[in-house]
């Protein structure tokens, strides 16, 4: 049974085999042409699987010519997969044209949930999952590289970068120079692959890890830092917080903050400012 006439964004594993879903390998069985970024790398996981669906290459250098060739074979009612290399396809990865295309065109387009490098790196990473930007590859360039890493000083939210193995350190001492040296840092380095390894430090303490030892900047890497906290924040230590919390509980915010500025002589406006960032 082939499948309605769509396309259909499949994300493919990361690293181990076994990472893709039934209905992933179903509509890779089933579709007329599966377009992705190196025919040749794609064969080796439809090989696996035993898939024997057409291949058809759609990279960065080819997408705007070649995806006018896909909307007409999908008007025409053909159905279609995207694949990219490894991970979900149009995450720092070709596709964005394709998609656009097709939705103009008044095609269905399909979304398979799976694999991506930055959510699975992110949810072992041990930072806040509440809100995080991802921000795909710094700059190779060095002057570019510090300017965009000085435009993110102060995102309170989780950054999430990809990185190659040959610009982590480059990156990382970016990273200090900027952020100073006690940004929590993270590094996932080959996840769900034999040697996956995560480790998490303080900036300047990750630069010198990284620099002790070339292995630990080997393979594919996911690269991320904790966000900016107001200094207010940091001065509040857990004790304080923790009567504040509970006070707000009875009392308004306004009034907790200056009875727990009373009982631990700390700032009223600093755990105000915190109460309201907080939501309590
Ligand atoms: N579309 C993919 C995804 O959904 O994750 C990402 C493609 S991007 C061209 C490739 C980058 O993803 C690598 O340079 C690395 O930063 C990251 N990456 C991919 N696989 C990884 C893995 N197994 N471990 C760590 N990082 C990985």
């Amino acid at each position: 049974m082939s499948q309605v006439a769509a396309l259909y964004i499949v994300p493919t594993p990361i690293g181990n085999l076994n990472d893709i879903s039934q209905r992933a390998l179903d509509i890779l069985q089933q579709v007329d042409l599966i377009a992705c970024e190196d025919t040749r790398h794609t064969a080796k996981l439809l090989s696996h699987y035993q898939i024997n669906t057409s291949t058809w290459a759609l990279h960065d250098h080819n997408e705007q010519y070649k995806s006018e060739q896909l909307v007409k074979r999908l008007l025409d009612g053909q159905s279609v997969a995207l694949v990219s290399d490894a991970g979900t396809p149009l995450i720092s990865d070709p596709g964005y044209h394709l998609v656009n295309s097709c939705r103009d065109a008044g095609i269905q387009v399909i979304a398979i949930p799976g694999p991506c490098a930055a959510i699975t790196a992110l949810s072992a990473a041990g930072l806040p999952t509440d809100r995080f930007a991802f921000e795909g590859f710094l700059p190779a360039k060095e002057k570019a590289r510090l300017d965009k890493i000085t435009y993110l000083k102060d995102e309170p939210r989780t950054l999430i970068f990809y990185e190659s193995p040959r610009r982590l350190l480059d990156s990382v001492a970016a990273l200090v120079q900027v952020l100073g040296d006690d940004r929590q840092i993270v590094v996932a380095r080959e996840i769900t692959k034999t040697f996956e390894t995560i480790h998490s430090l303080p900036a300047a303490q990750m630069l010198a890890w990284l620099q002790a030892d070339s292995n630990r900047s080997r393979g594919e890497i996911v690269l991320m830092v904790a966000g900016y906290r107001s200094t207010s924040e940091d001065e509040l230590s857990a004790n304080v917080l923790r009567t504040l919390t509970l006070l707000c509980t009875e009392l308004p915010l306004k009034k907790a903050a200056a009875l727990t500025a009373e009982i631990h002589d700390s700032k009223k406006n600093a755990l105000y400012k915190y109460g309201l960032e907080a939501g309590l």
